[in-house]
């Protein structure tokens, strides 16, 4: 399909315009929804040549688009908000829709770990933690497809060093989580890039920007970034209305699309017509959400970060020199994003629970896992989201019974700090 390509303009106009052209669609501001299976063909040369070229787009002829064939293998509606994704990731050069946040994670895996390899060796070596879904397929799931994982706390640099070093040529992809769910622990993508491609020149090095956002552009920290995977149910999405997933890879490697969308083909794990039509809209107003959300987090934060019944609170935003991150921040990031960790000083689950039930009352902060929404959420990592983590790994990561993890949302953040203070008030020391 030929989608409108705009030249010239900044990104912030392209977001909106890129990819749809309304004198396609009887001048439709908007895009329509296309949700048909299938496509006709004007005739069976031309069948013939949209299969050729689905497969081997190499083949296309200056000017010639691919056709479409089937809403399994691409759609009207995933080409739109593609087109407009590539215009939100600086240093992007094509982007594939799933989904979910974890068939995006489990296509591109796949699809790029044994590359050109014929064989299934070659492992993935990522931080600790991560989302609590992509840990279970690293550890679970992969093994049992011939893959191997293995874990490093990117923040010990020795034992990061020496484990990929001792792993060579072994390393096929690095997968980096940063900030990490929920710790918002950072890693230095560049120093950790820099020791995987010495290891191995054709390794493939991964970053989960679902947290930051458009506050980390990873294809432009030391360009050793390959592909960015998200979870566009998060900030993306924005309205806590959608599961969908998005790939980008960036310019230099963008040919990497074409595995990434076969695999994706065979697992059919393409977004819907529906989903892509919603999450294009949303993605119009991605900007001006996150920063909003992170404005109104900062102020949330410090509040809590004076709060008496809390031990520790998490959020960029809070960062000193005497913290370790905080030169990692300095040079990798432009907003601190809008979740925000705590630990209580009660350190029992029961106390925690309590605090969440009487927090999550009245659904202003709702009681529920996600992040991301213009709502508020609040949620307990380590019986929730991070429950599938052994108990071992949550240890190591500082995930406790007494961890809760905030996303805030568009409400008056001092209606936020109301309900949370009175929550507090309500429960009490103990
Ligand atoms: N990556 C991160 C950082 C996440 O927080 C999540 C979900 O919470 C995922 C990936 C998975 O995304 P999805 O739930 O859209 O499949």
């Amino acid at each position: 399909m030929a989608t409108k390509k705009i030249t010239g303009l900044s990104s912030e106009t392209k977001v909106l315009h890129q990819g749809y052209d309304p004198n396609l669609s009887v001048g439709s501001v908007i895009s329509p929804i296309y949700p048909n299976s299938t496509y006709v063909f004007p005739s069976a040369k031309a069948g013939e040549r949209a299969f050729e070229l689905a497969f081997f787009p190499e083949r296309a002829l200056p000017g010639e688009s691919p056709s479409l064939i089937y809403s399994r293998m691409n759609h009207p509606n995933a080409e739109i908000l593609e087109d407009k994704l590539v215009q939100v990731e600086p240093g992007a050069g094509a982007a594939a829709v799933f989904g979910s946040g974890m068939s995006a994670i489990v296509t591109t895996v796949l699809a790029l770990l044994n590359r050109g390899t014929g064989s299934h060796k070659k492992t993935v070596v990522y931080s600790n933690p991560v989302y609590g879904g992509s840990d279970y397929f690293f550890k679970h799931n992969l093994p049992t497809l011939g893959g191997k994982a293995v874990e490093i706390e990117t923040w010990n640099h020795k034992k990061t060093k020496q484990l990929i070093e001792s792993l060579g040529d072994e390393i096929g992809m690095l997968y980096l989580e940063t900030p990490a769910n929920p710790t918002l622990v950072m890693t230095d993508i560049d120093e950790v890039a820099k020791i995987a491609k010495k290891a191995n020149p054709d390794c493939i090095v991964v970053v989960d920007n679902t947290f930051l956002g458009i506050f980390q552009q990873p294809f432009k920290i030391g360009q050793l970034v390959d592909v960015i995977v998200y979870s566009a149910t998060k900030f993306m999405s924005g309205h806590a209305h959608l599961i969908a997933g998005v790939t980008m890879v960036r310019e230099e490697c963008k040919e990497l699309i074409q595995a990434i969308k076969g695999w994706r083909t065979s697992f059919g794990t393409i977004a819907n017509p529906q989903v892509c039509w919603e999450l294009e809209n949303s993605i119009k107003m991605y900007n001006l959400r996150m920063n909003s959300q992170a404005e109104r987090a900062t102020k949330v934060a410090k509040f809590l970060s004076r709060h008496p019944m809390i031990e520790r609170v998490r959020h960029p935003s809070l960062l000193t020199e005497a913290d370790v991150d905080y030169k990692i921040y300095q040079r990798q990031c432009t907003g601190p994003g809008s979740v925000i960790t705590i630990d209580l000083k009660n350190p029992s689950k029961e106390y925690a629970f309590k605090f969440l039930d009487v927090l999550g009352r009245d659904n202003i902060i709702a009681l529920a896992v996600s992040l991301g929404g213009v709502e508020s959420l609040v949620e307990h990592p380590a019986s929730m989201t991070h429950s599938e983590v052994s108990e071992q790994d949550r240890a190591i990561a500082q995930i406790t019974d007494a961890t809760i993890r905030f996303s805030i949302g568009l409400e008056n953040p001092d209606d936020l700090i109301s309900i949370i203070s009175k929550a507090f008030d309500e429960i009490g020391c103990s």
